[in-house]
């Protein structure tokens, strides 16, 4: 069957409601369904659902499209992923698609590199009854492991360097496909099983695929504790979390009010045999935003149960940042020294474990202890340095009252007036914040610098901004609130923008409109900058409504989405033409 075939069968098959549904609280509004839009922030709902089309769209980002491309964004998955698990959950068999494109050659191996990964981890799986996996067999034991949860987790075991090959090469698979998989690699004497002789962690994708396997060595002459999967056409481990799967099928039965997240397998295998099931593991790199979004679909609050002291270390404590930074409120468990989630669950019971995490601390108060530890505050040096680390670390937070609730406690702390420890924090501004920032690739797109400068500019009450343009520009989302606000606060007469932060602001506003104030406008600010902003924005506001009726037109063939974008490209041309005069 041709691809696209098979995907306007699939979308049919599917219900894009009860989909939606399962990420936002969809309300009835005429024939169509509202909601919040998942993709971005907003108060007022502009997502809209229309289940006779099968379609979504959001009149506040743009984002719209049906339920192979909603799976795929709110997942931060493949087309071909999204496309499997809507296929699968509509009982309908994936065909091999023919068509002979590139694209159709890469979703066929793409899949068959999942076939041979399950073949994989149900061969290790078999492994652990036969008479050779005593090893394997009684490591499970000396931890304690029952038999549900060797079948939750698919724990399985490595024989040695080649039975997996020639029981995968049986099944059709070539040597070569296995290579890619990240299951064999060659030496001088031919081809061998990366993880012989290891206990076998099958690593699964939150699509339900087995794209990995952490192996963990059972003798002790093995140099390295745990292997995982190299990077492969399947498997990205900064996209990937450790037990997300489970997180996924526990979610159905209501709310997750926290997600716990540790450091290895064996501690969230521990974890879930005690009842703790929503412990989660990141791959052994720091956390990364891709996890921290996939993370938000299923809770908004992490709490993080790390051993001893390995969350305060420097490179842990970025990704907890991350964390943060992507909206999830953060807590941090305080595991006694040394000591990891099975270790105080098995000395201390389960209670007490549960303890830990009610009295997990937020992540600023845990930096700052975590700090204070390191000086002598009785010393004059070292309560200088230690306000000094203290405010930059509070700077970070994007909440002006929590900023201003932390930095008390600082002054208490030292006995430093707290005017001069907020001025300390207004130094730091900007280049404190935007230095690890600028290293993480995969920090998500920040806002575009001409609508940053334009806003700013609004805030600083230039003469030159339109109030028209504004609104006309920053029609929803948090530009409109904070665009609405700060006319607000003028026409109460308030005309210094830093008090504005201390007026009634909406949430979204109250956050982020220290970001807009402390952009600096100084190399921007000139009213030709400011036109050929405001005329190169519209165009792309636009240009991008084109973009959508255009796909409107192409899945209804209705000419009134045609029409319509002609009268927005002469628009576009006129901009073009006379440099934006209205
Ligand atoms: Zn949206």
């Amino acid at each position: 069957m041709d691809f696209s075939e098979f995907c306007s069968r699939l979308i049919e098959s599917t219900d894009i409601v009860k989909l939606i549904s399962r990420y936002v609280t969809l309300k009835r509004a005429g024939s169509s369904y509202k909601a919040c839009c998942p993709f971005h922030n907003e108060r007022t709902p502009s997502f809209s659902v229309d289940p006779n089309k099968q379609l979504y769209h959001c009149f506040g980002c743009g984002k719209g499209g049906n339920a192979i491309t909603f799976l795929r964004d709110i997942e931060n998955i493949d087309t071909i992923d999204a496309i499997k698990m809507l296929a699968d959950e509509a009982h309908m068999e994936l065909p091999a698609f023919t068509g002979g494109s590139k694209h159709g050659i890469d979703k066929n191996k793409r899949l068959r590199l999942y076939s041979l990964m399950r073949e994989a981890a149900r061969r290790y799986n078999v492994n652990l009854s036969l008479p050779k996996a005593q090893i394997a067999r009684d490591y499970i034991e000396k931890r304690h492991l029952p038999q549900n949860i060797v079948t939750r987790f698919g724990l399985g075991y490595s024989l040695d360097y080649t039975d997996i090959i020639t029981y995968l090469k049986k099944k059709g698979y070539t040597e070569a496909e296995m290579k890619e998989a990240g299951l064999i690699e060659r030496s001088a004497s031919g081809w061998y099983d990366v993880f012989h002789g290891r206990l076998i962690f099958p690593i699964i994708s939150n699509t339900g695929e087995v794209v990995a396997f952490g192996g963990r060595a059972l003798s002790k002459d093995v140099p390295a504790k745990y292997r995982n999967s190299t990077q492969t056409e399947i498997f990205d481990k900064s996209k990937t979390v450790y037990a997300l799967n489970l997180l996924k099928k526990k979610r159905r039965t209501g709310p997750l009010p926290y997600v716990i997240m540790c450091e290895g397998y064996m501690d969230v295998i521990a974890l879930h045999k005690a009842g703790f099931d929503t412990a989660v593991a990141s791959m052994g790199t720091s956390l990364t935003y891709q996890q921290a979004k996939q993370l938000k679909n299923y809770s908004d609050k992490v709490i993080i149960s790390y051993d001893g002291d390995s969350a305060g270390q420097k490179a842990t404590m970025r990704g907890l940042d991350i964390l943060r930074e992507s909206g999830l409120t953060v807590k941090v468990a305080k595991m006694p020294e040394g000591k990891d989630p099975d270790e105080v669950i098995n000395e201390q019971g389960r209670d007490a474990y549960m303890k830990i995490l009610e009295d997990a601390l937020p992540l600023t108060q845990y930096k700052l202890d975590m700090l204070r530890k390191g000086y002598d505050l009785s010393d004059r040096d070292d309560k200088t340095k230690y306000a000094a680390e203290a405010v930059r670390c509070i700077k970070q937070l994007e909440n002006p009252v929590e900023r201003e609730e932390y930095l008390r406690t600082v002054a208490d702390e030292t006995g430093y007036d707290i005017g001069i420890l907020r001025a300390q924090a207004k130094v730091y501004t900007g280049d404190e914040k935007e230095a690890p920032k600028t290293e993480n690739k995969e920090e998500p797109p920040a806002r575009d610098i001409n609508e940053t400068y334009l806003l700013a500019a609004y805030v600083a009450g230039r003469p030159y901004v339109e109030p028209d343009d504004m609104v006309e520009l920053f029609p929803d989302g948090f530009e409109r609130n904070l665009v609405d606000s700060v006319t607000d606060s003028r026409l109460k007469g308030i005309k210094d923008t830093a008090a504005m932060l201390y007026t009634d602001l909406p949430e979204g506003v109250q956050n982020r409109l220290p970001e807009i104030i402390e952009f600096d406008i100084s190399s921007m600010d000139d009213k030709n900058v400011y036109d050929s902003c405001v005329k190169k924005l519209k165009i792309i506001r636009l240009e991008k409504k084109c973009n959508e009726l255009a796909a409107s037109y192409d899945k209804t063939k209705d000419v009134k989405f045609l029409q319509q974008s002609n009268e927005y490209r002469k628009q576009i041309k006129a901009l073009r033409e006379n440099g934006g005069n209205k």
